[in-house]
């Protein structure tokens, strides 16, 4: 690992923490919220090399999000998961259900719960496992159909059906907005029926709109080229 990746990333993951703390000194406090909230920055290192995701450990970075089950499994081994014992591993993508045995076995918080047999699968996993993982539900706010997720229409029983009958731990929602509307307007709709839910968590914001999305009461924001730089290869 070359020192300058070292400070370059350690740079990036101090200015975002700088940009939440500004923003949040910026902004009224919204109502419920506590002031400062905790805003949790997970960076997502998908397709990223190695010696940036050591930079970003040696830079104190603990929370890390993947989308795809086999990348994660080889970046997150055993090795690095002894050698790392507070790492949390959050998984952000989708995640077919013949493999949430093992996406329960590595993951830590699950960002992506998007449909019925899903959460039934993840539920009974978690039971044999005995891993009791926070989760999120993803929902469809731009009601796109080529983006997953539960509609705003159908999250009351979805709610109602991941709790009673998978007896998963929802602790709040995740979005991605449409690219081409101002994500602010999904992120203030999401806040909003998370509060006409009951559920305290949000899971929104990316490198391009962290800094509105923390305004709105993100708890969680998921960065990936903001903190690494751009990725290799395909996007996912
Ligand atoms: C890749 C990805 C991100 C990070 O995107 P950046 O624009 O690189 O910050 C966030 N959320 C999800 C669901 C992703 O797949």
């Amino acid at each position: 690992m070359t020192d300058s990746t070292t400070d370059h990333i350690a740079a990036n993951i101090r200015s975002i923490q700088d940009k939440i703390a500004a923003v949040q000194a910026d902004y009224p406090v919204l109502p419920d919220t506590p002031n400062p909230q905790h805003v949790t920055l997970i960076a997502v290192s998908k397709q990223q090399p190695e010696e940036k995701i050591e930079a970003a450990l040696s830079a104190g970075q603990r929370h890390f999000g993947e989308n795809r089950l086999q990348e994660a499994q080889q970046r997150w081994n055993n090795d690095r998961r002894a050698r790392f014992p507070d790492l949390c591993l959050h998984l952000i993508g989708a995640l077919q259900t013949n493999k949430a045995r093992e996406a329960v076995a590595l993951f830590d918080v699950i960002h992506s719960v998007d449909r019925e047999k899903l959460a039934r699968i993840l539920g009974q996993e978690m039971a044999a496992q005995n891993r009791k993982l926070p989760c999120f539900i993803q929902v469809n706010t731009g009601m796109e159909d080529q983006k997953s997720g539960i509609t705003p229409d159908d999250l009351a029983n979805f709610l109602a059906f991941c709790r009673k009958e998978c007896v998963l731990d929802i602790i709040g929602l995740m979005c991605l907005p449409p690219v081409d509307e101002p994500p602010a307007l999904h992120f203030a709709f999401l806040r909003k029926l998370a509060e006409t839910h009951g559920l305290s968590q949000l899971s929104m914001g990316m490198s391009d709109d962290y800094e509105r999305a923390v305004p709105l009461g993100a708890t969680h924001i998921r960065v990936g080229t903001g903190v690494f730089g751009a990725r290799a290869g395909y996007e996912g």
